[in-house]
């Protein structure tokens, strides 16, 4: 069975990334994912400002998903609504379990994701890419968050899905998040209604399909860390 777009239904789009491309950061990384674009950027640690927002125990992130204006066909509203600050606020969540916070009380790192092309999956995509920012601004790793949708189009469990597949009269759109290595889900969200036993299903392909952004995550580090190659 092959789907819209011709691929297998636990294939993933075409993904490319490139690391570094942001040089006033202090890492960012550069992401394809289909149709989809993003750019990541962190910033920091830095001091906290205003002082009462620090933790004394460790780094506060500040994680900003932001689809730019022209990321769709009919203009995006630039201001943040309510959609944009969820995914920001439970991504952010996500990225607090993979960076060891505890070495830099009381500072800020802020960590920005821009949509500037989207076709579905851009919360994952823009996680996916901001967890490699954050590798390659030297932060301390516990392991990367590795982000995908799965979910059901056309009656089949497939992974991945396209715009049109989510605009399908039985959609279920899952994004999740996978801390790997150690193969921990740190992100769940889910759009349209499912039984358990598909919501077992649906969570079984996205956790494979997370499996394959890590490998090509590791890769793209290592493509500009070449001797740094003891990633698991
Ligand atoms: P995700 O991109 O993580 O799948 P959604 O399921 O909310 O998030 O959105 C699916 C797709 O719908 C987006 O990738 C984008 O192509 C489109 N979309 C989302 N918000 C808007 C918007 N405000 N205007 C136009 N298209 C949008």
């Amino acid at each position: 069975m092959t789907r819209l777009d011709n691929r297998q239904i636990d294939q993933l789009r075409p993904i490319n990334i490139k690391l570094g491309v942001v040089k006033s950061a202090d890492g960012s990384c550069y992401l394809e994912w289909g149709r989809n674009i993003v750019i990541a950027t962190v910033h920091g640690p830095k001091p906290m400002f205003p002082k009462h927002l620090a933790d004394s125990t460790k780094a506060v992130i500040d994680y900003r998903y932001r689809m730019a204006p022209f990321s769709v066909s009919d203009r995006k509203n630039p201001v943040p609504g309510k959609r944009d600050k969820e995914i920001s606020l439970v991504s952010g969540f996500a990225l607090e379990k993979a960076i060891d916070l505890e070495q830099f009380p009381n500072t800020v790192i802020d960590i920005n994701s821009i949509i500037l092309s989207a076709d579905a999956g851009t919360r994952a995509a823009a996680l996916t890419a901001a967890s490699l920012a954050c590798a390659d601004a030297g932060l301390p790793m516990k392991g990367l968050v590795s982000a995908v949708a799965s979910g059901r189009a056309n009656g089949e469990f497939v992974l991945d899905l396209t715009k049109d597949e989510e605009d399908t009269f039985d959609a279920v759109d899952t994004a999740i998040g996978v801390l790997m290595p150690q193969n921990e889900i740190v992100l769940m969200q889910m759009d349209g209604f499912v039984n358990q036993k598909d919501w077992k299903k649906i969570i079984s392909v996205g956790v494979k399909g997370a499996e394959k952004v890590y490998e090509l995550q590791k890769k793209a580090i290592l493509e500009k860390y070449p001797l740094e190659g003891d990633l698991q």
